[in-house]
């Protein structure tokens, strides 16, 4: 699994002659971007017609790559590889607007965008004097070497493996200079084996994630609640809506508003991902454990709720997407069976009352909790007791709560202090 880490670096102190060459190549490095922006939208308007079954490949004819580098090399005095780099960059906004039907204006850049260095152009050298990282960085006018600030551990980092990083983005903002070096790592996912803290992860109506970060111990670090008081106000609207316009028959404004409810949704889902998998990050050895919505036909152990949620597809949504951000960071994630997970108590394994949509009181030891938050800890309990069993491997996913493992009701975890009680179906 390959993760992309960026380090973060300030560039101290240039001169006025170096800072007036990194300006301008800055300025000319936006104007090329530009140029081939302008030269893809003009060229593909005649390729797409002539290769309709290749619509989103971006070619130039032959004899078009050549004339266009040509003139950019003329047009602005960039290092070749420079120019090669802002045609890339052209090329993926130039995809991504075509790909995305919302963008309404053709990329162009007015501000500054980020100078993309590659290794022909940016390498980096160490040094015994005052600054103890210096980067010699390609400019339209020969190169500059300019020295390096940043955290002590992207430093030492970075100068561990000058010559490992992938790429480096040079920005200019608020009048100052910036490296973004950004490294490509091979990281294996975390196995079970490893797991240090489990970040349980609830959805419901009232709040579509809960986030409870335990530790091996089952200490509870950290949680988070996600509220969907919005969402739910947009859904209800969006039928509403809906409703009349089907009474009128108005079928293309019928299809219009399913297609503006289910972008909502996407980008909310993309955004409660991210910071779901940012806390995850945050610990060592992480483990993300959800529960199992697919493939779940044994309807005798399943409560209305999580029928609900079943056939409710922007939780699943939510779920894949925080599955592949979590992978992005080479963070494991788990599945567990549903079942009954806000319907024990933590502390003592007690059957729970739901006295209010949010409210949950145990019937043995009265304690009082948060619905969610007691899923999203249970959820968690359930994969530990699976680890106990040996069956924390990914490829660990019971169909059926018949097929969860038996034993006793408790048992002993990791470096537990004393007794971590395991969550069983029946
Ligand atoms: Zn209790």
């Amino acid at each position: 699994m390959k993760s992309i880490k960026t380090y973060k670096f300030k560039i101290k102190e240039p001169n006025q002659g170096k800072a007036y060459k990194m300006n301008q190549t800055v300025r000319q490095y936006r104007r090329c971007v530009n140029f081939y922006l302008h030269r893809i939208q003009e060229n593909s308007v005649w390729h797409i017609k002539e290769k309709e079954d290749d619509e989103d490949k971006i070619k130039f004819y032959k004899e078009d790559i050549k004339e266009i580098y040509n003139k950019s090399r003329e047009l602005f005095d960039l290092p070749a590889a420079l120019v090669q780099t802002a045609r890339d960059f052209a090329k993926e906004q130039f995809k991504s607007w075509k790909n995305n039907e919302d963008n309404r204006w053709y990329p162009h850049f007015d501000s500054f965008v980020a100078v993309r260095y590659d290794k022909r152009v940016l390498s980096f050298k160490q040094s015994d004097g005052h600054f103890k990282l210096w980067a010699n960085i390609a400019t339209n006018n020969g190169r500059v070497k300019v020295p390096l600030t940043s955290c002590e551990g992207y430093m030492s980092t970075l100068k561990k493996n000058m010559d490992g990083f992938q790429s480096a983005h040079l920005i200019f903002r608020d009048g100052k200079f910036y490296l973004n070096v950004i490294f490509e790592e091979e990281k294996e996912i975390t196995k079970e084996d490893k797991f240090e803290h489990f970040v349980g992860v609830d959805m419901g109506i009232k709040n579509i994630a809960t986030v409870v970060v335990q530790d091996r111990e089952g200490n509870v670090l950290e949680s988070e609640l996600f509220s969907g008081g919005k969402l739910q106000e947009k859904r209800r609207r969006f039928r509403e809506l809906r409703k009349g316009l089907g009474k009128k028959k108005l079928w293309g404004k019928l299809k219009e508003t399913r297609d503006r409810e289910s972008n909502y949704i996407e980008d909310m889902n993309h955004k409660i991902s991210r910071k779901v998998v940012d806390i995850a990050d945050k610990y060592d050895n992480s483990v993300i454990v959800m529960e199992k919505l697919d493939g779940i036909r044994d309807n005798t152990n399943n409560s209305k709720q999580h029928n609900w949620k079943l056939h409710n597809w922007p939780f699943g949504q939510l779920q894949e997407f925080i599955t592949y951000k979590a992978h992005n960071s080479s963070i494991a994630v788990r599945r567990v069976h549903p079942a009954y997970t806000s319907q024990v108590c933590r502390d003592c394994l007690g059957k729970i009352e739901r006295v209010s949509q949010a409210r949950a009181v145990c019937q043995s030891c009265k304690k009082e909790y948060n619905a969610d938050w007691l899923g999203a800890s249970n959820i968690v309990r359930r994969l530990f007791g699976y680890m106990s069993d040996d069956l924390g491997g990914s490829d660990y996913c019971p169909e059926h709560g018949s097929q969860e493992p038996k034993g006793v009701t408790g048992s002993a975890f990791g470096l537990t202090k004393g007794f971590v009680a395991q969550l069983r179906v029946s």
